[in-house]
């Protein structure tokens, strides 16, 4: 076993990361910007090196600094959570040449999960289904036009190095399309540095459900099962997640998951990934992308599996064969996540920084903060405005639905706005409560709520 890992993180991951080491008797380096000097994962680290001043491009993202900064406190692994350097394969291909394990998977696996026009192409060959639309990359406006005339409108243009909800663009017709196809190229090239975009079937009423996926480096692969992410904002990124996913058979968890598998072995997948889904009101599946690192939401997975997932990445990470089967694996009782954002939802969805006067978490019986927030704890201005993630679990979805508005009325955040009246307005509606959801719920509530984004 690694006897000490840097984190290339920030916030709460790098809070959950070092848990996870210190659990495991490894010591811990934590890497901060300027701007996160006073950060929990600073703290709670067994040393911690500045890597750069506060904007992400010159710290998080600083490749030289951070491998330099392991070479000198003699880190033998590097963590790089989520986000941020997390799916970056020349990064790890430098970890691997100066002899730093990077705990996630191999870079030919990033590299052929990374390009999403390619990730799907993988899975395709591979027998998993996937949604109609272009083969790989468009290369003009008129292919574009000629694909979404056959599959038929809507469609969505996706960039191929999109993530976060961004790169995504639906079109409603040849008109449109003709309007925007280059534009969301030059988008794709100024965001991601990569103008290549591919063209979906657009479906309208679909839930995301994706599947936890754990591979050892000695061939084994097997899967979680799934979490429930269709409660996300109309630029789609994630607000509750849950797992199970209340909608799914038995028969569907092993169906989809065994697909999951199928897709995570065609690139020999080992370590922790996550294979996302379309899933339709007719229950069919598509695959839609592969996240290959840990993702924002595995809580919930842990929660009904008993499965840490973190340490699980460094075992494996570290040779290690994982110890349970497919079969052994046993899902109980139900888990939900809110991400709580310093955001105002009557201002837009503003994201807010500044410092937090008072703080007070919640607790009890199942019930998990995951945070780097604290009393006096300033909000930089500079990264993604989650403050903390409330995990609940409870026997069933709602007694884990009232645990969580409980929690959330416990929470006190002072000092800037936050997103919790929101979340508390999603876990007492009705759809909601009757598991009534597709993508299409949350941008549906806050029209009906009059608060846009
Ligand atoms: P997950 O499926 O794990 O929720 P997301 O795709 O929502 O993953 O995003 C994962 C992480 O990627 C975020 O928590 C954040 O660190 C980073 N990220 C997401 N959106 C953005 C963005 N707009 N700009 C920069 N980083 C982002
Ligand atoms: P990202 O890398 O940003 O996470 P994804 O490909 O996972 O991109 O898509 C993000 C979200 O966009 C999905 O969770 C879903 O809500 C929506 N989406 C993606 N593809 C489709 C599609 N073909 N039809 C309808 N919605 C889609
Ligand atoms: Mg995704």
């Amino acid at each position: 076993m690694f006897k000490k890992i840097l984190i290339a993180n920030r916030g709460e991951i790098a809070v959950r990361i070092i848990r996870a080491c210190r659990e495991m008797g490894i010591a811990t380096v934590a890497v901060y910007s300027q701007a996160d000097a006073n950060s929990l994962s600073v703290q709670l680290a067994d040393e911690s090196v500045c890597v750069g001043p506060g904007p992400g491009k010159d710290s998080y993202l600083n490749v030289a600094n951070i491998v330099s900064a392991a070479l000198i406190t003699g880190a033998e692994a590097i963590h790089p959570g989520y986000g941020f350097l997390s799916e970056v394969a020349s990064f790890a291909e430098i970890c691997a040449a100066v002899g730093i394990k990077f705990i996630g998977p191999s870079v030919d696996a990033i590299e052929r999960m990374g390009d999403k026009a390619t990730a799907r192409a993988t899975a395709k060959k591979a027998g998993v289904p996937t949604v109609p639309g272009s083969e790989g990359i468009l290369a003009t406006e008129a292919d574009a036009i000629r694909t979404a005339h056959k599959i038929g409108y809507p469609v969505v243009v996706k960039a191929t190095a999109g993530g976060g909800g961004r790169g995504i663009r639906v079109v409603e017709d040849e008109d449109e399309l003709a309007r925007v196809f280059k534009m969301a190229q030059a988008e794709a090239a100024a965001s991601f540095g990569n103008a290549d975009v591919y063209l979906e079937k657009y479906i309208r009423r679909m839930r995301h459900i994706e599947v936890q996926i754990l591979g050892d480096e000695h061939g084994n692969c097997l899967h979680l099962g799934e979490r429930e992410c269709s409660v996300q904002t109309v630029r789609h990124q994630k607000v509750v997640e849950e797992a199970p996913s209340a909608s799914l058979s038995p028969g569907m968890r092993k169906r989809i998951g065994e697909s999951a598998v199928k897709a995570a072995k065609a690139v020999g997948y080992a370590n922790a990934g996550t294979v996302e889904f379309i899933y339709t009101p007719e229950e069919e599946f598509y695959f839609m992308e592969m996240n290959t690192r840990i993702q924002v939401e595995h809580p919930v997975t842990e929660a009904v599996t008993g499965i840490d997932l973190v340490q699980w990445q460094i075992r494996i990470a570290a040779g290690e064969r994982l110890s349970f089967q497919q079969r052994s694996i046993e899902w109980t009782g139900h888990s939900i996540e809110c991400r709580v954002t310093a955001q105002d939802p009557n201002r837009g969805f503003a994201p807010a920084a500044g410092t937090l006067t008072t703080v007070r978490l919640p607790g009890g019986l199942g019930v998990r903060v995951d945070t780097q927030i604290y009393s006096g704890y300033t909000v930089p201005p500079f990264y993604d405005s989650n403050l903390a993630k409330v995990i609940v679990w409870a026997p069933d979805r709602l007694q884990a639905i009232q645990r969580m508005r409980c929690a959330l009325g416990e929470l006190v955040i002072e000092g800037s706005p936050t997103n919790v009246s929101f979340l508390q307005r999603i876990l007492s509606d009705d759809r909601y409560l009757a598991n009534e959801i597709s993508t299409a719920f949350l941008p549906k509530l806050m029209e009906e709520a009059g608060l846009t984004i």
